[in-house]
């Protein structure tokens, strides 16, 4: 059976000029020996005779969609990293839908798409699932032009209910909140409610998102059930418990170790690199620099990034010539980088993406990157050479001679001329560097650099830090210091840092990413997946779950990245 071909085979300009290219290649029996598509891909790349597709397509316990091209085609060559990046942002829905690709443009694959009825390039083709070996099938017909509009076309198809899957994740809302225990197993930890608005797919991703876990159930309701309940927010995600009390899932705050190292990568190729040669006291101040991120920066010891600042210091600490100019600085980092030492290329912001090109990004990098620092420095304070105002100064110093800002460089010097007098301990510093942030949010709170999404506040908030907050003293918050120095070595120690390295886990799969939307998008997606593992692990008895919506996603329109928990 066939669906209308809406949205797929158009007779136009480039459509022509792909029958041509096709004309031509059947006329010449030309070969095409090259390919838009690799293993690596994640699409199951199709090819020799048709039994040999049908086997692999036929009988299979998820749908697929099949994208049927010639690698002639300009089209194809177009939508080619299209689909790769659908391949990448749907890997968690493999148990629900796979994609395979066949190249028309082989000769060895030319009688395949003959007897699949292929007429013209690209062609989708979705295939329910346990099709028979003779199943053709239906042309997608939804739209291509975004990850985002196909994701929303499989989701449109699987609920058509010709998707013949066995298992089919419960797409629809519920009406009723109490219907979500049908959906409970033996093996349910989590059950989750996630309201938003008819028009939106988002609550149905994540769905997908979570399908191959048998530990959480998570359903979706509308707004207009939902307002019935008491919920205002949309979109936003519930705990749902055995009382039929439920909870929100609320912000966490954590430091992705991606921050971390696109901060540094800025400050080492970029604002260093801006200086054209460098005189005797900035040298001394670089090398104070370098001195202090090899010695804290966070990361095990063989991490490639801890590996490359050691290499650069001992570098740096050997230079004895006279001038050391940027040319030589840059070569200098490019000789020392290896596959197991080095920093990033190009910056990818996670926690400090802002809603907008120009807000957050650097310079909240590196207040997160010294806050780090000092926290990491109060691990070593038992060592005899332990100096507690090292981090600090050198701090006070980066910023002076090397940070881009020169009226923030002015600012924080006012205040970090009290190091000295008011520093004599690890924790001192860790507050000393507390305080001097929060002075500056103060006083840029609703400033125009203010980005909307993220409101300079008071850190922590009473939200994330309740006993860090005591009663409030007219507009001013009185802080109970202890806990508040408690907090900042949790939120900055090691053991919370979302990792980075080696592409493991969310940071790094969404430092993969360069795309914006597909970035926010695995936000989404995969956080889930790598929290609940890790939490599995250690047997807590929390969630944590990650949600982001770009401008360009869904509609909405500032980019909120709310990374929520329950606890
Ligand atoms: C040293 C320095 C001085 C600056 N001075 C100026 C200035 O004078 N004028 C100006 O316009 N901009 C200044 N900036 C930039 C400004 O402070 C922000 O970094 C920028 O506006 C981006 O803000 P953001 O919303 O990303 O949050 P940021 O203020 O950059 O904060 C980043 C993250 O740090 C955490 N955080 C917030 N407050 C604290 C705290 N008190 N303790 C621990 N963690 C905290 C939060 O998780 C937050 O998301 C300065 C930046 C730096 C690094």
């Amino acid at each position: 059976m066939r669906m209308g071909m809406a949205g797929d085979v158009r007779v136009n300009g480039g459509f022509a000029s792909c029958l041509l290219i096709l004309l031509l290649f059947l006329s010449s029996e030309a070969v095409s020996d090259d390919d838009l598509f690799a293993p690596a891909d994640g699409v199951t790349i199709l090819s020799g005779n048709t039994s040999s597709s049908q086997r692999a397509l036929s009988d299979r316990s998820h749908i697929w969609l099949v994208n049927f091209y010639s690698s002639w085609c300009g089209h194809c060559i177009r939508f080619a990293p299209l689909y790769k990046k659908l391949a990448s942002a749907i890997k968690d829905w493999s148990g629900v839908v796979q994609l395979a690709t066949l190249n028309c443009g082989a000769r060895e694959n030319l009688q395949t798409c003959t007897d699949y009825g292929i007429t013209g390039y690209p062609t989708l083709r979705v295939l329910p699932a346990y099709s028979s070996k003779n199943a053709t099938g239906d042309d997608y017909s939804g739209k291509r032009e975004a990850v985002s509009s196909l994701e929303n076309g499989i989701i449109q198809y699987l609920q058509k209910g010709e998707s013949r899957l066995k298992q089919i994740p419960h797409l629809d809302p519920l009406s009723k909140l109490e219907d979500i225990w049908n959906d409970v197993g033996l093996h349910t930890k989590y059950t989750i409610v996630f309201f938003e608005e008819e028009s939106s797919f988002l609550g149905r991703k994540v769905i997908l998102d979570l399908s191959s876990r048998d530990d959480i159930v998570v359903r979706r309701m509308l707004e207009n059930n939902a307002e019935k309940l008491g919920v205002k927010k949309f979109p936003s995600m519930y705990q749902i418990n055995k009382s039929g009390t439920f909870d929100l899932l609320k912000s966490s705050i954590s430091v992705h170790e991606q921050d971390l190292l696109s901060a540094l990568s800025y400050s080492l190729r970029h604002e260093i690199a801006v200086k054209s040669s460098f005189s005797e006291s900035s040298l001394e101040v670089l090398k104070g620099y370098i001195e202090v991120l090899s010695k804290y920066f966070p990361g095990s010891n063989n991490s490639t990034s801890v590996t490359f600042l050691h290499k650069l210091n001992s570098w740096l600490q050997a230079f004895k010539g006279d001038t050391l100019t940027s040319a030589m600085w840059l070569k200098g980092i490019q000789t020392l980088e290896t596959e197991d030492a080095h920093i990033p290329e190009t910056e990818v912001w996670v926690s400090c993406l802002g809603s907008k090109p120009g807000f957050r990004g650097y310079p909240c990098g590196m207040w997160l990157l010294f806050h780090t620092l000092t926290v990491r420095a109060a691990d070593h304070s038992k060592d005899p050479a332990f100096k507690p105002k090292e981090v600090l100064t050198c701090m006070r110093s980066y910023i002076q001679e090397f940070f881009g800002c020169r009226e923030c460089a002015k600012n924080f010097g006012k205040g970090a001329v009290y190091i000295e007098e008011r520093v004599n301990t690890a924790d001192d510093a860790i507050l000393f560097l507390w305080r001097s942030h929060n002075k500056a949010n103060f006083h840029l709170h609703g400033d125009e650099t203010e980005d909307p999404a993220y409101p300079k506040i008071q850190f922590p908030s009473r939200e994330s830090c309740p006993q860090c907050h005591l009663e409030k003293d007219g507009d001013e918050i009185k802080w109970d210091e202890g806990t508040v120095l408690t907090f900042l070595k949790t939120m900055f120690s090691h053991r919370m840092l979302r990792s980075a390295e080696k592409g493991v886990g969310l940071s790094g799969r969404i430092a993969r990413l360069r795309d914006q939307e597909l970035r926010t998008r695995v936000l989404a997606s995969v956080n889930a997946g790598s929290m609940f593992s890790s939490l599995d692990v250690t047997s807590a008895n929390s969630l944590n779950y990650c949600v982001a919506f770009s401008p360009v996603f869904e509609g909405f329109s500032l980019l909120t990245s709310l990374v929520m928990s329950y606890q």
